[in-house]
């Protein structure tokens, strides 16, 4: 690194800015490459603050003119901004400056996506859009004017006046410039009204461009039922006449709150039953709540810095996440949102790039929209609410919402709330915000005269900058069963506080089999030995879905991992529980696809790396194809029948129910696959009147061989629709097999529709291979090579994107030597490159640090 290298943001440091703002206003004259902003903004000194250097944030800007109460000057600039002296009073700050949207590749202030004007300002993206203080805590009411001969004008608040090339929009509601929106485009809007349970009528449009119109219908139908849920369970109400949400084709992220006017990635808008999948349905239904569920929680109440940002994205993941269980099965959603967290979030916490749910610095925040600040965030939430109960969580929320409306806030304002909500002492819990790592929790038994008694040992280990670590509040949720399948003990709360601590059942007639950990109940890892005959016993009896699906899970691990390491034969006390579980009718046809579901990859890498055992991939891929053909022999009678039977007459529903025979019967056909040579598949494939049969038959087909001339019927079906060709691309990336898997993606690199500045299909092709854990790790290095070189490619033009890819090195350490060379030699050539982004610096040198935490 050279001296010159970005310095951290320590939370210590946190200060109040020396001005507030009490209005905004600002007049765009739309222009690719010469668009101005005029911005007019109110300041007076902040009577809470010390410190009265009046600084403005401003990057990439040319600064056209600057003048204070009407007197032109002349403020002093730098890279990051501009300085200048200002009176001890209020003062107007008027600024014009000029930039070229146009030229914008990083898709982060204002830019262009296929002819239409957008703009991303979370988190730092304002900035460069026109000299402001950008950061949370600063918020003011906002009135925008837009100039621009495109018909479709839009930002934040209500409109307030509009003609032939201009329209005017008033935002009554003080917010932070990082939810600052415009668009301007030729757009056809999908439109509803709503009103409110305050009577407040509101218009709600879809915007999308005319060729994907009609495909908005769902997304908008998303949004009228997260109103009236989150109006129904948080008594929270939508606050202005009008919610806009417009699709854009290039966008970094899933989607963005901006108040009033919210924008999101097209994938998670459009949606029809011919080119969206059943995921795809969910993933809107879930993604659209989100962003509307932010008007509450981080629009009207916002962070005070990015150090908080899980007091938005951690509360509101939890909020969306108790919506799609609601709309949905609700067992179903735990294990799913419990794979992701497991996928990716136990993945971070146990690599270099581990941090706490608040981190304590960061070099860019851009870093930080990790699955820890929101899942593990969430989590964490759910636990306070199963140690407050739900009564006591909607009194505390009441307060927090009756409290801090209009305010930016910290992690410590929203657990005040529940210590006086709830009168519960918090002390203790707050190191869920604090310490990194995932705690272990290991648990031993003893059984006499009647007495059960759980030995819980609890323990966190080290994490990148953080050693010892102390003991946390972790709510143990457990039944106990009889032997005769019985339970003898309903879920019950342990609350575990102690590094040991004991739990004891009396008056028991013979040893129970406990069930622990029900519902996920903490995100904790945890460590029991148990038989075999004890797992085929919980997924069959227990009562709790969500261990009755971890029993299943856990064996079918185990199972897995004896098959890597001792070449051993798929146990037949498996094949059999799992085919119990396939064949009782009585349980939700999604649960026995999960079930159906064998740990990934990259989940049998982890568990072996936890034992001390160094994983091959190669070991672990042809494992879990010895173990699926297993399976698909030992249930071979079963396949057809249920095959059969899961089938949806009539036309296409992406509800829940249809969703889940659909995953189930796809389930069968790609283990049928693997004895009839794909015949079935072929046939599912060519009779598919939905996305959801159509790119499952093509990936059973790419699974088992014989996908070519489905992959060219594909192609030139759905050439035209660049969200089917990203599952296209990213299918062939993920699926193919080891040995041709970077031929195969260099290949889609080549591919003429590879337009890789546009980060869906990046994301698809790249991240798709880098999701090959057997591909990408290739003992040659050339699946390392292939995705540094991406990665220093994109990162000239879109650091963001880049730099958060390159989690596709977060687990190199964990290999064997040959690898970990070639995998640093990899990272050390990106991080050699002249002219590294901030983003991608940081990034890099915190996945270098595991080779030196590992050595
Ligand atoms: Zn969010």
């Amino acid at each position: 690194m050279t001296d010159a290298a970005p310095q951290p943001v320590f939370l210590k440091d946190y200060t109040p800015f020396g001005f507030l703002v009490d209005q905004v206003e600002l007049n765009f004259h739309l222009q690719p490459t010469a668009t101005r902003v005029r911005a007019k903004i109110a300041f007076r000194p902040n009577p809470a603050a010390r410190d009265r250097r009046f600084f403005l944030h401003g990057e990439d800007l040319t600064l056209i003119s600057a003048a204070i109460d009407g007197s032109p000057v002349t403020p002093e600039i730098t890279p990051e901004g501009l300085s200048c002296p200002v009176p001890e009073a209020p003062f107007v700050w008027e600024a014009e400056v000029e930039i070229a949207p146009a030229e914008n590749t990083a898709l982060e202030g204002l830019y262009m996506s296929n002819g239409m004007y957008c703009t991303q300002c979370e988190a730092e993206g304002f900035r460069k859009i026109t000299f402001y203080p950008d950061r949370p805590d600063v918020m003011a009411p906002f009135r925008v004017r837009v100039d621009c001969d495109l018909p479709v004008l839009l930002s934040n608040g209500n409109p307030v006046a509009q003609g032939a090339g201009w329209a005017e929009w008033n935002d009554p509601w003080p917010k932070p410039s990082y939810l600052f929106a415009l668009v301007a485009g030729e757009l056809v809007a999908t439109s509803d009204r709503f009103t409110t349970s305050e009577g407040r009528e509101v218009a709600l449009n879809v915007w999308v461009r005319p060729a994907d119109q009609g495909k908005a219908d769902y997304a908008l139908d998303s949004l009228i039922r997260s109103m009236k849920w989150d109006e129904e369970v948080y008594g929270r109400a939508y606050d202005l006449d009008v919610f806009n949400i417009v699709a854009v084709d290039d966008f970094n992220m899933g989607a963005m709150e901006n108040k009033g006017l919210n924008v999101f990635n097209s994938r998670y808008v459009l949606a029809s039953p011919e080119t969206a999948t059943d995921r795809d349905y969910e993933n809107i239904e879930r993604i659209i709540a989100h962003e509307y569920f932010h008007n509450w929680t981080g629009d009207r109440i916002t962070c005070r810095d990015w150090f908080q940002l899980s007091l938005k994205e951690g509360l509101t993941v939890f909020r969306d996440s108790q919506f799609s269980a609601d709309m949905r099965s609700a067992a179903v959603k735990r294990i799913e949102d419990v794979m992701t967290l497991r996928a990716r979030q136990f993945r971070e916490d146990n690599g270099p790039l581990a941090h706490p749910v608040r981190p304590e610095s960061y070099t860019e925040i851009n870093n930080f929209y990790t699955a820890t600040v929101y899942e593990k965030g969430a989590e964490v939430i759910g636990m306070l609410r199963r140690l407050v109960g739900p009564e006591g969580y909607a009194r505390a929320l009441d307060l927090y919402f009756a409290r801090h409306d209009g305010q930016a806030c910290t992690i410590e304002d929203w657990l005040q709330v529940f210590e006086e909500a709830t009168g519960r002492d918090l002390t203790q819990f707050k190191r869920w915000y604090s310490q990194a790592g995932t705690p272990r929790v290991k648990v031993t038994e003893d059984f006499k005269d009647g007495t059960y008694t759980l030995h819980l040992e609890q323990k966190t280990p080290p994490t990148p900058g953080q050693g010892e670590k102390q003991p946390q509040v972790i709510p143990l949720a457990l039944g106990l069963l009889s032997p005769n399948g019985d339970e003898v003990l309903p879920t019950t709360v342990i609350e575990l506080t102690e590094a040991r601590q004991d739990a004891v059942f009396e008056g028991l007639g013979a040893k129970p089999v406990p069930s622990l950990l029900r519902g996920f109940s903490a995100p904790v890892i945890l460590e029991r030995d148990s038989a075999p005959e004890e797992r085929a016993f919980l997924l069959a009896h227990d009562t709790d879905p969500f261990n009755k699906w971890e029993a299943g899970r856990s064996l079918a691990r185990e199972v897995l991992i004896a098959m890597v390491t001792e070449d051993a034969a798929p146990a037949p006390a498996w094949l059999d529980a799992l085919a119990a579980v396939v064949r009782h009718e009585a349980l939700d046809p999604a649960f026995r696809a999960l079930a159906l579901r064998l740990p990934g990859e990259d989940e049998l890498a982890e568990a072996l790396a936890e034992r001390g055992t160094v994983p091959d991939p190669l070991a672990i891929h042809a494992a879990r194809e010895r173990a699926k053909t297993a399976v698909a022999r030992h249930l071979d009678p079963l396949w057809p029948g249920l095959y059969a039977q899961m089938d949806c007459p009539g036309p296409y529903s992406p509800g829940a129910a249809d969703a889940g025979r659909r995953a189930l019967r796809l389930a069968a056909l790609g283990y049928m696959a693997r004895l009839d040579g794909g015949a079935r598949a072929q046939a599912h494939f060519a009779a598919a009147d939905n996305m959801t049969d159509e790119i499952g038959a093509l990936s059973v087909l790419l699974e088992t061989g014989g996908a070519d001339e489905a992959l060219d019927r594909f192609a030139r079906r759905w050439g035209h629709d660049r969200l089917v060709m990203d599952k296209w691309f990213g299918l062939q990336a993920t699926l193919a097999a080891p040995e041709r898997a970077v031929a195969v993606t260099r290949a889609l690199t080549e591919h003429p529709q590879f337009t890789w500045k546009n980060p869906n299909r990046f994301r698809a092709v790249i991240g798709g291979f880098s999701a090959n854990a057997a591909g990408f790790h290739d003992a040659s290095g050339a699946g390392y090579d292939l995705v540094a070189d991406w990665l220093i490619r994109l990162d000239a033009v879109n650091p963001q994107t880049a730099a958060r890819m390159s989690t596709a090195f977060e687990t190199w350490a964990r290999y064997d030597a040959g690898r970990r060379e070639k995998a640093q030699a990899a990272l050390e050539r990106i991080a050699a490159r002249e002219g590294l982004s901030r983003d991608m610096g940081e990034m890099v040198d915190r996945l270098l640090a595991a080779g030196r935490i590992a050595a």
